[in-house]
């Protein structure tokens, strides 16, 4: 393993599945440089499940997450904090968001935001919510009664910018573009953005790897951070994965969840093989184990551009000489 001058024992970072029973080679390869950057660097790993992410979540898939990332050869700290065990520290944070007249309580459908957004801007998304639409008592402190009721965190109209390990410096302009987000669902549980803050919070992390696709949602999340008087961890987002027709890899690619590939043969010194050229680590396909990759890993070596995973790749996944 090559000695890192930037080893900082007090650092903690955290592998986040959502356990949809899908987890593909994308989330693997940001899964393995995450742990090759903790045990480089000395960082304390833990694991969460990202439970909360409505319907797409498929019973028993927790149990099969862990297995397979076990199975992959990472290991973490401790036993997995899982969102839905209990919604109390959400429901903390909202109140202080409430408190400090942060959010606001909104009853419009996604539809009503969408009709009501004229000319929006370049760049802007559907979920855009325009500032004409926020309650007069948005800014004031409010309580936090309605569970049952979404709430929008007040985007102020400066822009957001972050500096990333990996990706380099970002500047987003969230009033123009996803406009008041929401933080806690009619569902009575918490969205994603404000889910993710707390628990990285409670759970001490301090340094966040994940996909590029959530670059957008560290501006967010920065927001939500300053409202809790909590500095933002670092951030590390790593390009995706795409499949040979240069999209993000999904269903029309076919079944490539890690959960298939093992059914029809791959093994861990495979998958890590494979994850190694795509972490260039690796010049040629071959089999290595956890410690050869450990061996191997450079940050610096990582493409910058997202990778493709091609016909070749696949195939010499699910072979087995
Ligand atoms: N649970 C999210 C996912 O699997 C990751 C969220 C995060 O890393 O902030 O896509």
């Amino acid at each position: 393993m090559p000695t890192d001058s930037s080893s900082n024992p007090t650092a903690s970072s955290r592998l986040a599945p959502s356990p949809t029973g899908a987890l593909h080679l994308g989330n693997a390869r940001t899964f393995l440089v995450n742990w090759a950057l903790a045990k480089t660097r000395g960082w304390r790993l833990v694991l969460r499940m990202e439970d909360l992410d409505g319907p797409r979540i498929k019973p028993g898939s927790e149990a099969e997450a862990s297995e397979l990332l076990a199975w992959m050869g990472l290991d973490w700290a401790g036993p997995p904090l899982t969102q839905s065990d209990d919604l109390s520290p959400y429901r903390e944070a909202m109140q202080h968001l409430c408190d400090a007249g942060h959010v606001f309580p909104c009853a419009l459908s996604r539809g009503e935001i969408k009709s009501a957004a004229s000319a929006p801007q370049e760049g802007a998304t559907d979920s855009a919510y325009p500032t004409s639409l926020r309650p007069e008592t948005a800014g004031s402190s409010i309580a936090f009664l309605e569970e049952d009721h979404n709430y929008r965190f007040l985007v102020p109209d400066t822009t957001v910018v972050i500096n990333d390990h990996f990706a380099g410096d970002h500047a987003f302009d969230l009033a123009g573009t996803t406009g008041d987000f929401v933080t806690w669902t009619r569902r009575a549980t918490p969205a994603y953005q404000l889910s993710v803050v707390v628990d990285d919070i409670r759970q001490d992390v301090t340094d966040v790897v994940r996909g590029d696709d959530l670059l957008e949602s560290a501006a967010r999340q920065t927001l939500i951070y300053n409202a809790l008087g909590h500095p933002p961890p670092r951030w590390w987002h790593l390009p995706l994965v795409l499949g040979p027709d240069g999209h993000r890899l999904a269903k029309r690619h076919g079944d490539t969840r890690l959960s298939a590939f093992r059914r029809l043969g791959m093994t861990a010194p495979r998958l890590i093989g494979l994850l190694a050229t795509w972490c260039g680590c690796s010049s040629a396909l071959q089999e290595m184990t956890m410690a050869e990759f450990l061996d191997a890993f450079d940050l610096d070596r990582i493409p910058r551009d997202p990778i493709t995973f091609t016909e070749q790749e696949y195939a010499w996944l699910v072979s087995s000489s």
